[in-house]
């Protein structure tokens, strides 16, 4: 089969377009041909040595495709189906071995693309308002980064929830899209922002901030979050969050600080299966919509790993095979 192999730690070069042995299904796993390959910061991450890794390694952990096979132990998965999924390491290649049990089926009216680069960013925004926090409808919440991946559909599902939503962005279609996805506020990054957030919530801060940023942001994350508050840091787009004095949490309004990460409220199938099936369900009936906003050819892997780094994408991104 084709796949990406990632040759060593470093930059987007590193990934190299080639072949590799088709994998075989274990017990419990299900043989997929992809047809969408889903691209995840996370992705960046590995491959620059962030997050443990051993090259050479098939990168990325997100697609859908068509089952081709299934092994032993595999009952409630059929070749044919329609399948995509999140938590499979080796998933930039044609073909992946996935655990039967972490597929979720394709509803009718989700096209592969849609499914393939947006499962991981629909879990992550529904486990950040049901999980990690849990605003109420009426509660402000900050959304870093409104216009990413993450951001445009944590923006929608907080919407369908009656939160009102501020988000930053950094650029004016960045804006229009944050807008068009139902924030109420949509604001730059910089100076003002502490001020604008205090003015929008009668000075009292936001109850919930979003924070996927991580270095650039955090210090402002501090500051506009409200009295007995949370900032959920999920994510260090900017780079990691330096290390921090516990202490200052305690001036700043008696704060909570969590580093969530989407595997530990998906780790058990049913939970799996339930935000799946709700996160699914609201793109198949049109209350949340998934917006694909590069698709790229799985050769040019690397092309889209330097411009999800550089900040020039919005909402998903994919990668086709040929
Ligand atoms: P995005 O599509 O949101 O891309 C990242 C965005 O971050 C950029 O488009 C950019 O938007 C903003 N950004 C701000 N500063 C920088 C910078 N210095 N370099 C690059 N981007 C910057 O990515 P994803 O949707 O894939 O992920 C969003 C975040 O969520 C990431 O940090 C990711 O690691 C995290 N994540 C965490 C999960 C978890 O469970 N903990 C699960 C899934 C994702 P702008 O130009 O508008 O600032």
């Amino acid at each position: 089969m084709r796949a990406i192999q990632v040759t060593r730690h470093g930059g987007p070069d590193v990934m190299a377009y080639g072949t590799a042995p088709d994998p075989i299904p274990g017990p419990g796993e299900a043989l997929v041909r992809t047809t969408a390959i889903g691209v995840n910061f996370i992705d960046t991450y590995i491959r620059r040595g962030l997050y443990p890794s051993t090259p050479p390694y098939i990168p990325g952990s997100e697609g859908a495709g068509v089952v081709v096979s299934v092994g032993s132990e595999v009952t409630d998965i059929e070749i044919g189906q329609r399948v995509c999924w999140c938590d499979s390491a080796g998933s930039y290649a044609e073909i992946v071995a996935v655990d039967a049990s972490r597929l979720v089926p394709v509803p009718d009216g989700i096209d592969d693309a849609a499914a393939g680069s947006s499962l991981l960013r629909g879990l992550t925004a529904h486990y950040l308002l049901d999980g990690s926090a849990h605003p109420s409808a009426g509660d402000t919440v900050l959304v870093h980064a409104g216009a990413g991946g993450v951001g445009l559909v944590l923006t929608q599902m907080a919407k369908n929830r009656g939160l009102t939503v501020i988000t930053t962005v950094s650029g004016d279609e960045k804006a229009e899209l944050s807008t068009a996805a139902g924030a109420d506020h949509v604001l730059r990054y910089g100076d003002d922002l502490v001020s604008q957030v205090r003015e929008i919530t009668g000075g009292r801060g936001v109850p919930v901030t979003y924070d996927g940023v991580g270095a650039d942001t955090f210090e402002q994350s501090l500051a506009v979050t409200a009295v007995r508050g949370i900032i959920v840091l999920f994510g260090a787009a900017s780079g990691p969050v330096p290390p921090f004095d516990l202490q200052r949490l305690n001036p700043a309004g008696s704060l909570s600080v969590t580093r969530p990460t989407l595997a530990h409220f998906i780790a058990d199938t049913d939970e799996l299966r339930w935000r799946a099936g709700e996160f699914l369900g609201a793109v198949a009936d049109g209350t949340v919509d998934v917006r694909v906003g590069q698709r790229y050819r799985l050769a040019d892997a690397a092309q889209a790993h330097t411009d999800l780094e550089a900040r020039a994408t919005t909402g998903s991104t994919v990668l086709l095979p040929d």
